[in-house]
């Protein structure tokens, strides 16, 4: 398919991410007293910026195909965000991808503004030679756009370890000399990080682990969760939350899900996925789609799939009393105001899942130093900003008297807001 007739589809196909994120930040600022001018700054992305390449295929065809990067904020540094490979990916999907990353980065106290990439492609129709080409073309036409020190890519929903290699490659070998701290995500051979891989998934958990303490739970064993979503956040977050305890009663992936009330053993449903590329078939569990997933009866639900699942359609079935968003933006406003007045506790998605770039924070950081750390120091250093992030949004919370994501909304553009003031417009 031609990448205009595929952009046109993906137009008329999704939900508009853009303007949920975009009613969230209205939502937020009502609380502000800042200069219309400042607001309305931090309204627009900085940098749009769309690619249209060609991609050797292996039967020797040369295909076009469309991408993307957005910069939504450079106010606190480098704009730092991942590149998704996905049939939907557009322009509006990255926008909002990119400012969820401003607010996610300054929630977390972290030296960057937001970005997002993507490109308009199923990672799983093409070979391991195609998505290399298509890899290191999409890698060449952004150069104008990142370095170290200005835009730092990482992956997301269709990209891996392996693809941040080539990114890398493609920079070093365009510039001369290796820049491992031109993207995270990297294997350890090439400058990756300890504990990059699971850390989107575990930081769900802590956040989840947080959530419950403070409401007074502190024995896991009978906590059931639910898992939407079995990509890299997905499966690490079912298999920290095993780990640590908790029973997790249903997963799923784009095939359908799987269930049992009893709670699945995540480390042989691993091993099944591995070799099934899928969750469905594995012993013991009755089949579920993916819309009765988020139905299910449970305590926790992990929405780690993407955006728009929870909607005013299905938000007053939701069983589950809290909701821990792995994924960016699954939660819709209207379905936030009902799990509001439900009584359902949200641990949004810009403090629920940045766990991931915290440590691509750190990975940067052992990047430019060329000075890495063990797995323990990641770990310790994760937990403590995650921690830190979770009681700035509780105080603000309190303070405002708002739920969780106004209040990690606010908390967030306060950061850039006032930076932004300090900086002053320029000329
Ligand atoms: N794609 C991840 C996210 O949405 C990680 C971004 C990064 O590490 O830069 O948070």
């Amino acid at each position: 398919m031609v990448a205009a007739l595929r952009m046109q589809q993906n137009q008329m196909m999704t939900p508009n991410p853009y303007k949920t994120a975009l009613a969230q930040f209205d939502r937020a600022v009502k609380y502000l007293d800042y200069d219309d001018s400042i607001i309305e700054f931090m309204r627009y992305p900085r940098r749009e910026f769309t690619v249209n390449f060609p991609v050797r295929r292996d039967d020797g065809r040369v295909e076009m195909f469309t991408g993307y990067r957005v910069h939504h904020s450079t106010i606190l540094g480098p704009s730092k965000g991942g590149i998704r490979y996905d049939l939907h990916v557009n322009m509006d999907e990255v926008r909002a991808l990119a400012m969820w990353m401003s607010w996610k980065c300054s929630l977390v106290g972290l030296p960057y503004g937001g970005a997002k990439g993507g490109v308009i492609v199923d990672p799983t129709k093409l070979s391991q030679r195609e998505l290399e080409n298509l890899t290191r073309r999409y890698a060449s036409e952004l150069i104008p756009l990142i370095s170290p020190h200005a835009d730092i890519p990482a992956p997301d929903m269709g990209t891996n370890p392996q693809m941040m290699a080539w990114f890398m490659d493609t920079y070093s070998m365009t510039v001369g000399y290796s820049v491992p701290a031109i993207v995270t995500g990297k294997p350890i051979s090439v400058g990756g990080s300890e504990g990059r891989t699971v850390s989107t998934g575990r930081g769900v958990v802590i956040n989840m682990v947080e959530a419950l303490k403070r409401s007074g739970v502190n024995d896991f064993s009978q906590i059931r969760v639910v898992v939407q979503g079995f990509g890299n956040v997905g499966s690490n977050a079912a298999a920290y939350a095993h780990e640590l305890g908790f029973k997790v009663v249903a997963v799923s992936d784009v095939y359908g899900g799987i269930y049992n009330p009893n709670g699945l053993d995540i480390p042989s449903l691993l091993e099944h996925q591995t070799i099934n590329r899928r969750v469905q078939g594995f012993a013991g569990s009755d089949v579920v789609t993916n819309e009765e997933l988020l139905l299910l009866p449970c305590d926790v639900l992990l929405p780690c799939a993407m955006e728009g699942q929870l909607t005013e359609r299905n938000a007053t079935q939701v069983q589950a009393r809290l909701v821990v968003e792995g994924a960016n933006g699954p939660t819709d406003p209207e379905a936030d105001d009902i799990f509001h007045d439900r009584g359902i506790q949200v641990v949004p998605d810009i403090l629920a899942n940045s766990g991931g770039v915290i440590v691509s924070y750190f990975e940067w950081i052992q990047d430019l130093q060329s000075f890495f750390w063990d797995e323990a120091e990641v770990f310790r250093q994760l937990d403590r900003i995650l921690v830190r992030g979770y009681d700035l949004t509780m105080r603000t919370a309190e303070e405002y008297r708002v739920d969780m994501r106004t209040a990690a909304q606010i908390a967030a553009i306060k950061r850039v807001a006032d930076a932004l003031k300090t900086r002053g417009f320029y000329p």
